[in-house]
């Protein structure tokens, strides 16, 4: 059995819901469907899930938000009127508002996750009857029904391990079975939603429960490609990659698929195909285990800004015991996760990601480097940016940070930081912001347009 997820813009418009439903009937083996909230369906448009934490924030604000709803449930009833599915959801979509909005609003995060959670299950629902009005036995499975349990941590769920064997037994269920994406419920019954953009998590924890053979996730691009499109003008496209190599590009800024959904996938064993709802017959990206090693020993390019790096160095730090450790402890009392941690002899620098290290966190960390590790020296560079090349093969390759040191000093790029990831699967030069593009220019000429052309 195949699970195949569909994101907001498949799900976006009455003619998206009808791409999906030929998607969904072209393939028997697609047995359960997990769908996003509609999204946008224009560049200026609104996702529905942005309407709803705006509609619960109004409703906090002011006692009531009769607009919001009204225009939440008009965002489902053009979607079925053009479907042929009448306007009943319009009513039934701003009833379920109307009863999430009389809740408890004494816990803020609780209440705006029961609202935002609307958006998929209500969906869910409508996509179901579409299924059926198209003849297909389908029906809607809510996630309590499912027995996907959750953490409490409102906007960030974590999904608890007995999920996976309740989730089983979806396999019995007859015909098609619609899961609404994007929350669970916690052990105390209240909905739980995971982070932005996590219906794919719903999407892989459900694939690994059912232990599908495909974890199939429809969105609007037709593959992943070796480098953002907003950088490098039509891309080579990525056919096969691994876990790893997916984890780490989505690591360094690669957004099409959420960061934390691969896990579930990974540990279960089952691939990931990533498709295009507009253009089905693409085939797509696929994440799997292992892959052969083909020629081209670099699979993809990433960047990402908004990091920083705290530099000190020490004489004779290299015979200091303890010296790593007293630093690290420092950052854990101050609650900052550090992102890398490379050393010289008598030097080390720890890389941060600025959100977690604001000036007040900036002066207390510096003060207690300086005062508890007594340092020579301490500084702080703002505003750098991760470059990362990626790929299995470069375990095997020789020369490949030659390669990319060239491509930077012939793009007179200079190189704040390098660290291979132990795993060798990666190469990271940490540059500075403003030259962050024109590295990644440097290094997708040097790996990809290149060889072709020699
Ligand atoms: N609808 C949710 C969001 O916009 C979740 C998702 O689409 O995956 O973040």
């Amino acid at each position: 059995m195949k699970v195949a997820k569909f994101g907001g813009t498949s799900l976006a418009s009455a003619e998206q819901f009808r791409k999906v439903g030929r998607i969904v009937a072209s393939d028997p083996q697609r047995r359960i469907i997990v769908v996003s909230a509609p999204g946008k369906r224009y560049k200026a448009d609104t996702k529905v899930t942005d309407m709803l934490i705006a509609c619960a924030e109004r409703c906090l604000a002011f006692g009531s938000a009769d607009e919001e709803v009204r225009a939440i449930a008009e965002r489902y009833g053009e979607i079925a009127r053009e479907l042929g599915l009448g306007d009943a959801i319009t009513k039934t979509v701003a009833n379920d508002l109307r009863g999430r909005l009389a809740g408890d609003k004494k816990h803020r995060g609780r209440f705006i996750d029961t609202l935002k959670a609307a958006g998929e299950d209500n969906c869910a629902k409508l996509f179901a009857e579409f299924l059926r009005s198209l003849g297909l036995e389908a029906s809607y499975v809510s996630p309590r029904e499912a027995g996907l349990l959750v953490s409490d941590e409102f906007g960030n769920a974590r999904v608890l391990p007995e999920s996976y064997a309740n989730l089983r037994r979806l396999r019995e269920r007859p015909g098609v079975t619609v899961f609404p994406g994007f929350f669970g419920y916690s052990p105390k019954g209240d909905v739980v939603t995971f982070p932005r953009g996590g219906s794919d998590i719903t999407g892989s924890v459900v694939a690994a429960g059912v232990k599908a053979e495909l974890y199939e996730n429809f969105t609007d691009v037709d593959s992943v490609f070796v480098a953002s499109p907003s950088i490098i003008e039509k891309p080579c496209a990525i056919v096969e990659i691994t876990y790893r190599e997916m984890r780490e590009l989505s690591y360094a800024g690669f957004s099409v698929f959420h960061e934390e959904a691969l896990e579930p996938a990974y540990r279960a064993g089952i691939p990931v195909c990533i498709r295009n709802t507009n253009n089905p017959t693409a085939p797509g990206t696929i994440i799997v285990p292992e892959r052969t090693l083909a020629a081209g020993a670099v699979t993809g390019i990433a960047c990402d800004g908004g990091f920083c790096s705290v530099y000190m160095s020490k004489y004779l730090m290299n015979r200091e015991v303890g010296f790593g450790r007293r630093l690290l402890q420092i950052l854990e009392e101050e609650g900052i996760s550090f992102e890398h941690c490379p050393t010289g002899i008598d030097n080390i620098s720890v890389i941060l990601r600025e959100k977690h290290f604001d000036a007040a966190k900036e002066a207390r960390v510096v003060e207690r480097i300086r005062r508890d590790l007594a340092v020579d020296d301490v500084s702080v560079e703002r505003d750098l940016a991760l470059v990362m090349i990626v790929g299995e093969g470069m375990r095997h390759t020789v020369g490949i940070a030659a390669r990319a040191t060239a491509a930077f000093a012939r793009a007179g790029v200079n190189i704040e930081m390098i660290n291979q990831g132990s795993s060798e699967v990666s190469m990271m030069f940490g540059v500075k912001a403003p030259d962050a593009h024109n590295a990644v220019r440097a290094l997708y000429h040097e790996f990809f347009v290149k060889p072709a052309a020699s």
